[in-house]
């Protein structure tokens, strides 16, 4: 009998699987790929982003659809419990989210938003070049 609620597993396995998260690989399988120099996690970075690409003065987030919501996408579903807490949290988040790109752009970095919904590889790459070539 499995008693604990979607939501809440979603954190749990948010937790256990900490910053090396499947979509995250898959966009650094993409980067490498493409010959991009990249490094990760940089602490001295507002969000510490996830990939960072200093030659292109370019940060990338991989936002999971649930946790960062994910505006229009059927991932970023509302827990039926617990709401006010849920959407506090959610909150938080989101505005943790914006004060982070725009104290990234303010120095001057570039901010790529990539969603876990949407990370086909060709897709990756288009976007990547836009924002390297
Ligand atoms: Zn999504």
């Amino acid at each position: 009998m499995d008693k604990i609620d979607p939501a809440r597993r979603s954190a749990n396995m948010a937790k256990v699987r900490g910053k090396n998260t499947g979509p995250e690989l898959k966009v650094r399988r993409v980067a490498h790929g493409m010959g991009l120099r990249f490094r990760l996690h940089r602490k001295d970075l507002p969000g510490r982003p996830d990939l960072v690409f200093p030659r292109h003065r370019l940060v990338v987030f991989v936002h999971g659809c649930f946790w960062h919501r994910h505006e229009g996408c059927r991932r970023a579903t509302m827990p039926a419990t617990r709401t006010d807490f849920w959407q506090a949290k959610f909150d938080a988040t989101v505005s943790r989210d914006a004060r982070q790109i725009a104290a990234l752009e303010a120095s001057g970095w570039r901010v790529l938003t990539l969603w876990e919904c949407d990370l086909k590889d060709d897709e990756i790459a288009a976007r990547l070049r836009e924002v390297t070539a």
